[in-house]
């Protein structure tokens, strides 16, 4: 039990997170050797939707990894993340997942879906120019309009290497790529950054705005947040108390499981299709 207790320290502090533990090395191989095969096998992406918070309209999705391991099932994609982030699988899953995601955004495009996509991307991809080089030529390749595409990039990936980081997200601004700050209010030095980076839009952090109405101090951190004038997005929105909150202090967008969980492709054309024929 000690070293039950232990692996659950790691899971919540980063900093003592223990990238060589036996159980990580063999997700990292499983997941390298998923990788490598054309389908990779048990990776998929589920999306959220993005909602328009003045009117109600679905103006796009986040992608969200899921990967159904053969023998644990579905493992926590943060577990992942953290697990890959220090080695070479990181580059070749968010490479999968861009294409996923481009080529799900031209299908819904031609389905006659005018929707952005939003992909979240690990510090690592931001930290050579190659990430930038790839996801500039899949774009071109797919045909899909660069300001449908989202780049989701947190604080925390961006004080890590501010100035390499910031190169390369400048390049990808330039071709007309959003960027989204995810995870705002979790960083440390958030106005700096604000002012240093093309940042097309906030995300603020689910922890302050699922509780925003019980909660006077994370009330006011997410009313503060909308007034820098910003486009605002809120995730976590679980009920309908906070979209209605958030809506009257002029939040541009929310995402959260009031609206809809992540979905399956399928599933997403679904729940959008009937949501539209009820309006
Ligand atoms: P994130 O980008 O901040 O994504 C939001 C997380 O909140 C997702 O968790 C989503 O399922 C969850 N969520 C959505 N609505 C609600 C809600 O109303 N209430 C609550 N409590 N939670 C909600 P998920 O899918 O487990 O992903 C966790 C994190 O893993 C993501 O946080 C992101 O940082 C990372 N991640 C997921 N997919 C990818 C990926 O493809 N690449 C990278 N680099 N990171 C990813
Ligand atoms: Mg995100
Ligand atoms: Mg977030
Ligand atoms: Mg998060």
């Amino acid at each position: 039990y000690e070293s039950k207790q232990r692996a659950g320290s790691y899971t919540r502090y980063g900093a003592e997170f223990d990238h060589h533990s036996p159980e990580r090395l063999h997700l990292l191989g499983d997941l390298r050797r998923a990788l490598d095969h054309p389908d990779a096998p048990g990776v998929n992406l589920y999306y959220q939707p993005q909602v328009r918070l003045v009117d109600g309209e679905v103006i796009g999705a986040e992608a969200l990894l899921r990967y159904s391991h053969p023998e644990r099932g579905m493992v926590n994609p943060s577990e992942i993340i953290e697990t890959a982030e220090h080695s070479s699988v990181m580059r070749m899953l968010t490479e999968r997942v861009v294409d996923i995601a481009l080529r799900q955004l031209r299908a819904w495009k031609e389905a006659g879906y005018d929707l952005r996509m939003a992909v979240n991307v690990s510090v690592r991809d931001l930290q050579s120019p190659e990430f930038t080089d790839f996801l500039t030529e899949r774009i071109d390749a797919y045909g899909v309009n660069a300001k449908r595409f989202q780049l989701e990039i947190t604080e925390s990936a961006l004080m890590a290497d501010p100035r390499r980081v910031l190169l390369n997200v400048q390049r990808l601004s330039d071709l007309g790529v959003g960027i989204s700050l995810d995870d705002f209010g979790t960083g440390f030095s958030s106005m700096q950054h604000l002012r240093r980076l093309p940042v097309t839009e906030i995300k603020i952090d689910k922890s302050f705005v699922t509780s925003l109405v019980d909660d006077p101090d994370n009330a006011a951190i997410v009313s503060t947040t909308i007034d820098l004038g910003r486009a605002l997005d809120a995730e976590g929105v679980e009920d309908d108390k906070v979209r209605k909150q958030l809506d009257d202090w002029g939040c541009h967008a929310g995402q959260g499981w009031h609206f809809a969980k992540p979905m399956s492709a399928d599933a997403f054309e679904r729940w959008l299709a009937d949501r539209r024929k009820d309006r």
